[in-house]
């Protein structure tokens, strides 16, 4: 049987979450301030909380602004070199993260060499 502090933390995982989902569909609406208050929130909790960011708010987010990163939408997202490169387009900060296509050397996962 869970804690009460465990299910306080769940319930504030999930709140982040949904969150996150109106954040999404208030920039999709244009609403990039409200966006960007509700992002600021489940931030807040998730700190509060001391839980690790999900998913959606440790990449999906813009570090510079805020802002909730929608590919094509609020966010440019192209290839380049070994690095997704993700640019906000509403502020123009740009993040990129590195990556190993499979099979590559390196790459993620069960790897020939060490077999
Ligand atoms: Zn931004």
């Amino acid at each position: 049987m869970a804690s009460l502090a465990e299910l306080a933390r769940d319930i504030a995982l999930q709140r982040s979450l949904l969150l996150y989902r109106l954040a999404v569909e208030a920039a999709r609406g244009g609403d990039y301030d409200h966006a960007r208050r509700l992002v600021e929130h489940a931030l807040e909790l998730l700190k509060r909380m001391r839980l690790r960011k999900p998913y959606p708010l440790r990449r999906l987010v813009c570090r510079n602004c805020g802002a909730p990163l929608i590919h094509g939408v609020t966010a440019r997202v192209r290839l380049r070199e070994g690095r997704v490169v993700v640019t906000c387009l509403l502020c123009g900060y740009i993040r990129r993260f590195p990556f190993r296509a499979p099979g590559e050397r390196g790459a993620a996962g069960p790897r020939a060499e060490e077999a």
